[in-house]
C-alpha cells in the first residue's frame, strides 16, 4: 500500500472474485456463467458500422437499451436504470441510499460483496442471520428500519422468498429502500419487478451476466419507481456519465429483444441442474433446493474444501467459501450437459 491512499480506504478488503486460472482448460462451475453463447443477435450488432462509430462517445441517457430493458420486462422506460454490471447497479444503490453512516440489513450468508460495498461507502452494516435451514426469515426484516438488500434467489444457497413476503418487508419499511438483488431470477419460478409499481421504496436489480449469457460485457439494471431512477442517475452523472459502453448497449439491447433464445438456455440449464441434484443425491450429498444456475452441496464424509481441491486437481473448478456457516460446502455452477459429465466423472473418483 502507498502512503497516498486516503486513510479511510486503506482498512478495505475487496471483494474476491471466483478464479480464472490459465494454468491448464478448465472446467469451469465456479462463477455461475452460462454455459451458453449470447444470442446469434449480439454477434449481428457488434458489427464494423458499431466499431467505425466508437470516436463518439457512448449515448449516456442510455436511452436505446432502457427502452429495449423496458419493453422486455413490460415496465417503463423511466423506471430503468442501467450500469456496468448489476455490481456497479448495487454500488450506486449502497452509496446513494444508505450513505455515509447509514444503515443497511442483508442476510449473514449472501453475497459477499455487499459488506464490501458497505465498507467502502461507511454504511453500518446489520447481518440478520439466516434460519438454521438457510432460509430468509421475512418477520426478522419486518419494521427493522433499515435499508435492506436481499439476494432473491439469495447466493450462494440458491433458494428463493416468493413475492408476498418481499412485499410484507417493502410495505413495512416504507422510509427505507428495499433492494432485492434478482441476479438469479430467470432460473427462479416469480419476479419482485411487478411491485415495483406499488411501492416506491423497493428497487429490483438485474443482470445480463447470468441467463443473458454475457458477463463479459458488464451490464446491470435496476427496475424501481422514477423517483428512485432519477437519484441513481444523479449519481451516476455525478462519476461516470457514459458507463456502459456503445458496444455494451448495442450487444444487451440486442440480447434482451431474444427471448426464445434465452428461454431455451434457461429451460435447458433448469434441466441440467435438475439432474444434478438427482446424481448429487444418489452420491449422499446433501443439497438446497436450488432455484438458480448453481446447487449447494454438501457431501456427509468428504470436507468441502477436500473435494474442491481434489476436482480441482482433475481439472474442475467449483466455489468453496471459507466463512461461518459455509465452509462445510459447495457451490457448482450448472454447466451444459458434458461439463456436467466431466463434474461427475472427477466426483466419482475422488470418492
Ligand atoms: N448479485 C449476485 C447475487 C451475484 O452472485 C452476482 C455475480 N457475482 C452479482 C450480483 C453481480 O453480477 P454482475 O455484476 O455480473 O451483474
Amino acid at each position: 500500500m502507498s502512503k497516498f491512499l486516503a486513510h479511510e480506504y486503506q482498512s478495505l478488503v475487496p471483494y474476491t472474485p471466483g478464479e480464472q486460472p490459465k494454468d491448464r482448460t478448465y472446467v469451469k462451475l465456479n462463477t455461475n456463467e452460462s454455459p451458453f453463447p449470447p444470442s446469434p443477435r449480439v454477434l449481428q450488432v457488434l458489427n464494423r458500422q458499431k466499431i467505425e462509430g466508437l470516436n463518439l462517445y457512448s449515448d449516456p441517457t442510455l436511452s436505446e437499451l432502457r427502452g429495449a430493458i423496458a419493453k422486455a420486462l413490460d415496465v417503463k422506460a423511466e423506471n430503468v436504470f442501467c450500469a456496468n454490471g448489476s455490481d456497479d447497479v448495487l454500488a450506486f444503490c449502497i452509496m446513494g441510499f444508505c450513505g455515509r453512516g447509514g444503515s443497511l440489513a442483508c442476510p449473514d450468508v449472501s453475497y459477499s460483496f455487499y459488506p464490501v460495498f458497505a465498507d467502502l461507502f461507511g454504511v453500518q452494516l446489520t447481518t440478520v442471520p439466516l434460519r438454521e435451514n438457510y432460509t430468509v426469515c421475512p418477520e426478522d426484516y419486518s419494521h427493522i428500519g433499515k435499508n435492506i438488500v436481499i439476494a432473491n434467489p439469495n447466493a450462494p444457497t440458491g433458494l428463493c422468498l416468493p413475492p408476498e413476503d418481499i412485499e410484507r418487508i417493502a410495505a413495512s419499511n416504507p422510509d427505507h429502500v428495499v433492494i432485492i438483488d434478482e441476479a438469479y431470477v430467470d432460473f427462479a419460478p416469480w419476479s419482485c419487478v411487478p411491485l415495483t409499481e406499488k411501492y416506491p421504496n423497493l428497487i429490483v436489480t438485474q443482470t445480463f451476466s447470468k441467463s443473458r449469457s454475457l458477463a463479459g460485457l458488464r451490464v446491470g439494471y435496476a427496475i424501481a419507481h422514477p423517483a428512485l431512477i432519477d437519484d441513481l442517475n444523479r449519481l451516476r452523472c455525478s462519476f461516470n456519465p457514459y458507463n456502459v459502453n456503445a458496444l455494451s448497449i448495442a450487444a444487451a439491447s440486442a440480447a434482451i429483444a431474444d427471448a426464445d433464445y434465452y428461454a431455451d438456455c434457461v429451460r435447458a440449464i433448469i434441466n441440467e441442474r435438475e439432474k444434478t441434484k438427482v446424481r448429487l443425491a444418489d452420491m449422499r450429498f446433501a443439497m438446497l433446493d436450488s432455484q438458480t444456475n448453481f446447487v449447494f452441496a454438501k457431501h456427509p464424509r468428504m470436507d468441502a474444501r477436500t473435494l474442491y481441491q481434489g476436482l480441482r486437481d482433475r481439472g474442475v473448478l467449483v466455489r468453496h467459501f471459507a466463512a461461518p456457516r459455509i465452509d462445510g460446502w459447495l457451490r457448482i455452477s450448472i454447466g451444459n450437459q458434458q461439463q456436467m459429465d466431466a463434474f461427475f466423472a472427477a466426483l466419482e473418483e475422488l470418492l
